[in-house]
């Protein structure tokens, strides 16, 4: 059974692509290229009340309301950490709830945003992996949290970049996530870039080799967290399926553009992948391949049976890894008043209030 959305017997135009939605509407006698004004309204301008496209015929205004539904993301709650980041819960169509993102200085503007309702990757350091997969986010969820956040922050036509490090691995949600990515890039529409689109992935292998085929294709981070086998196999669960000599292969192979690298990413744990041998193992493995390093000393929560590394283990960490030629950067961690750090999410309390889920969603420790 598909763990995706049911979706409404009406077609939502939040879940069409253009040429979906221009086949739409020629099928119902309109002009194909209405679509455009739609995609214009929509995701230029945020407007989601069909009878205010003031541009559209009366007539096709009335067979918009009568025949199509348009559903956005609902803001439940918000909340501004000190540093500028921001958390808002989501409520989707059925009522289960997401987070999303807003990092303002990364050095742009970045919006982290869900592909998944829980996760089942169950990587042992994250609290989003605990809920095991809920459901499937669709293509018009992924992006709506894009609409959704660029309307309440008033970006207006500031540039924004994305990384899907939210709740879920894409790539386990592959034709929704590429959709949502199409909608996205549509010049018509808000236009965005991939290369100003991160897709991070723990490496699910078939995936990652479809992704590599992909005509939109976005920046690649793999979450590695470990050089051996024996080590990310406990960490990160599907590596005893996909193991990691057949990841870096992958990543070889990977098509990148023009000055373009894989971001690998790596949750320093203390005690557990943080020795110095670690980090030149690491060095080894990544050697021939375009990469950089991101560390992302773990953020302590509840329920999470590892500790942060002291800054020292980080820094010497970092250090044998520069030293190697290695391009590294250690993650700041954001917004830790609000506890949301961009990574790690988990909806703790399904059924407290709005103020009180926000008090307890965490993104307690980067969670790729
Ligand atoms: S770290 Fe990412 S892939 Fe792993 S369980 Fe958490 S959300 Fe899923």
């Amino acid at each position: 059974m598909s763990k995706t959305a049911a979706r409404p017997l009406r077609p939502d135009i939040a879940e069409l692509d253009r040429p979906a939605l221009e086949a739409a509407l020629a099928a119902r006698g309109f002009e194909r290229f209405r679509a455009r004004q739609i995609f214009g309204w929509v995701y230029r301008r945020g407007v989601v009340d069909l009878d205010a496209m003031t541009d559209l015929s009366r007539d096709l205004r009335a067979t918009l309301a009568a025949d199509f539904t348009l559903t956005t993301p609902v803001i439940v709650a918000r909340e501004r950490s000190v540093d500028g980041t921001e958390k808002f819960l989501l409520r989707l169509g059925d009522g289960r709830q997401i987070e999303s993102v807003f990092i303002p200085d990364t050095p742009g503007m970045t919006f982290c945003i869900s592909t998944q309702v829980g996760c089942g990757m169950a990587c042992a350091f994250c609290l989003t992996g605990k809920m095991g997969l809920l459901r499937n986010l669709s293509a018009g969820e992924i992006a709506g949290q894009v609409r959704v956040l660029a309307g309440a922050l008033d970006l207006g036509d500031k540039p924004f970049n994305i990384v899907l490090m939210g709740m879920g691995e894409p790539l386990h949600n592959y034709d929704e996530t590429m959709k949502a990515l199409r909608i996205l890039a549509d010049e018509h529409g808000l236009a965005l870039p991939p290369r100003r689109v991160t897709l991070s992935t723990v490496g699910l292998l078939p995936a990652l080799e479809r992704l590599a085929r992909e005509p939109i294709m976005p920046n690649l981070a793999i979450s590695l967290h470990a050089p051996t086998d024996l080590q990310r196999g406990e960490l990160v669960p599907i590596n005893r399926k996909y193991g990691v000599a057949e990841i870096i292969d992958a990543c070889k192979r990977f098509p990148l553009r023009k000055r373009s690298r894989i971001t690998f990413e790596y949750v320093i744990l203390a005690g557990v992948n943080d020795a110095p041998e670690d980090a030149r193992r690491l060095a080894r493995l990544l050697a021939g391949v375009k990469s950089k390093v991101n560390l992302i000393p773990l953020n302590s929560a509840a329920g999470i049976p590892f500790e942060r590394p002291s800054d020292s283990v980080v820094d010497r960490f970092a250090k044998i890894l520069a030293e190697r030629g290695l391009t590294v950067s250690v993650r700041k961690s954001r917004g830790r008043d609000i506890r949301a750090a961009c990574g790690q999410l988990i909806v703790e309390g399904q059924r407290k209030s709005p103020a009180q889920q926000l008090a307890t969603l965490a993104f307690g420790t980067p969670q790729r």
